[in-house]
């Protein structure tokens, strides 16, 4: 089977085909920085970091990009609230960012751009726009023209005559049209702000994923992905304004993810009910979370309570216990070949991975597949005489299966392929930042793990002693 995904734009499950052959472009939308992650944030990060490792699995590169919002109303408010700069709240919250999904095994992008190092990209994008007609300047601002795009409504499957219809007056009387939306907003004395030919102002939220976007990836993407929430108005805007300036589809995949609730409940600011991932990890080990997240298909709303969690953990300890097992008999295991039907079962139960991943990343029947697999390791440990290859190739399973889901324990010291993966990501990032001594340092760690690396025309590729 070939992967198919379920495509907001069209309400359907399609037949993934990138762009270029062995080439992923994806983008999602990232935080704005103003404040720690929740658990809820935690569902789009772990997905999409799974979507990832599962392409890479399957023979493509990957270009991820997650973009940091890193000026904002909220990221002002949050500045005058600390008495510092909108730069320190942004360089604050992005280290802690980094540092929550770290703590989830999840890998970072390939790149994080930031909306203040992209004022140029996004003045000229709203210059083209006003240059077609998609803009309009009034008092200092900037408005996007939504009327006079006509595929304004195509994601979220709504169309602007009823979206007029909801909104009976007109509460903004600088917009020509109560559905128009801000794209560079002239700024308030005081405020942090970039000149522009409108003067001092900054950018709106939708504008800067456009102007990256088309910057980092291109005109046209693979995957464009988030929460269900950004469907719109968002996203909707976003392809509002890249499709009226390139006139070209800007992503050919949507994807989005559900809600996870508390106690079957909204998680919200003013239920007070959020629980920050960097307390969550106090408590709980990071695989059980990501277990838990990955056991109910991304597009299905996911409650978490206690008992789910313990659950999970629960089902995840004996995943790990089986592969402890292994591990530890490979060690005192005689030499030997694997047995054929061992061979057969461990292939047939990889292909059934593949399958259910293969259909819109279903994770809970993929995660069924690693339950098979527990089953057969475990029948295969009560035989009293097993081979060193048999365990291997169930071993080389495990793996094979934790490189997508990330779930097993890590050892102290050990490094796993989504490690090196990382590592020659930062590699790759200190090069360009010229700090040759994070290089070096990344590259020497790699030395004297076992790992080599190799330049080639297609990137950098590595392999074990
Ligand atoms: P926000 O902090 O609201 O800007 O959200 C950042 C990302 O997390 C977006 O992709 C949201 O859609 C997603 N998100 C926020 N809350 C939840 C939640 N409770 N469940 C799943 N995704 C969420
Ligand atoms: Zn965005």
């Amino acid at each position: 089977m070939t992967l198919r995904v379920y495509n907001t734009l069209n309400r359907q499950k399609e037949e993934f085909v990138s762009i270029e052959p062995g080439k992923v472009r994806m983008y999602v939308c990232g935080p704005t920085v103003y404040n720690y992650i929740h658990i809820g944030n935690g569902r789009p990060v772990i997905f999409f970091d799974v979507v990832r490792r599962y392409l890479e699995t399957q023979g493509y590169e990957v270009n991820y990009i997650v973009n940091y919002t890193d000026v904002d109303d909220k990221m002002i408010r949050k500045a005058e609230e600390l008495g510092i700069t909108v730069l320190d709240v942004a360089e604050t919250f992005i280290q802690a960012f980094k540092e929550d999904i770290a703590s989830l095994r999840v890998r970072e992008a390939n790149l994080n751009p930031r909306v203040t190092e992209n004022i140029d990209e996004i003045i000229k994008f709203i210059e083209g726009l006003e240059q077609e007609g998609f803009a309009y300047a009034n008092g200092g601002d900037v408005y996007y023209r939504t009327g006079k795009f006509e595929d304004y409504g195509k994601l979220s499957h709504q169309n602007l005559n009823e979206l007029q219809y909801g909104i009976r007056i007109n509460v903004d009387e600088r917009k020509e049209n109560p559905q128009d939306f801000v794209l560079w907003k002239g700024a308030k004395p005081g405020e942090i702000s970039w000149e522009s030919p409108w003067g001092l102002g900054r950018p709106g939220w939708h504008i800067e994923c456009s102007a990256m976007v088309r910057k980092y990836l291109g005109d046209t993407i693979d995957i464009h992905g988030g929460g269900q929430d950004l469907t719109f108005p968002h996203h909707e805007c976003e392809i509002a304004q890249t499709e009226a300036l390139t006139g070209k589809t800007m992503a050919n995949y949507w994807l989005h993810n559900a809600f996870l609730n508390i106690d079957n409940e909204k998680m919200s600011k003013s239920l007070g009910n959020g629980i920050l991932i960097r307390n969550l990890v106090k408590n709980v080990r990071p695989e059980s979370f990501r277990f838990f997240m990955l056991s109910a298909h991304y597009r299905n709303p996911l409650n978490f309570s206690d008992e789910s969690l313990v659950q999970a953990g629960n089902g995840l300890e004996r995943i790990q216990n089986s592969y402890d097992n292994l591990k530890h008999r490979f060690g005192i295991a005689q030499e030997g070949a694997a047995p054929d039907e061992l061979a057969a079962r461990v292939q047939e139960i990889s292909a059934q991975f593949k399958d259910k991943m293969d259909d819109d990343f279903n994770t809970p029947d993929a995660i069924t597949a690693v339950f098979d697999l527990v089953a057969e390791a475990n029948l295969y440990l009560q035989q009293a005489r097993v081979s060193r290859s048999g365990l291997q190739l169930l071993i080389d399973q495990f793996h094979a299966f934790d490189y997508v889901l990330g779930i097993l324990r890590q050892e102290a010291g050990e490094l796993l392929d989504e490690d090196i993966e990382q590592l020659i990501v930062e590699r790759t990032n200190a090069r360009k930042d010229r700090n040759w001594t994070r290089a070096d340092e990344i590259r020497d760690l790699l030395t004297n793990k076992g790992i080599y690396l190799e330049d080639t025309p297609q990137g950098i590729r590595w392999r074990r002693k």
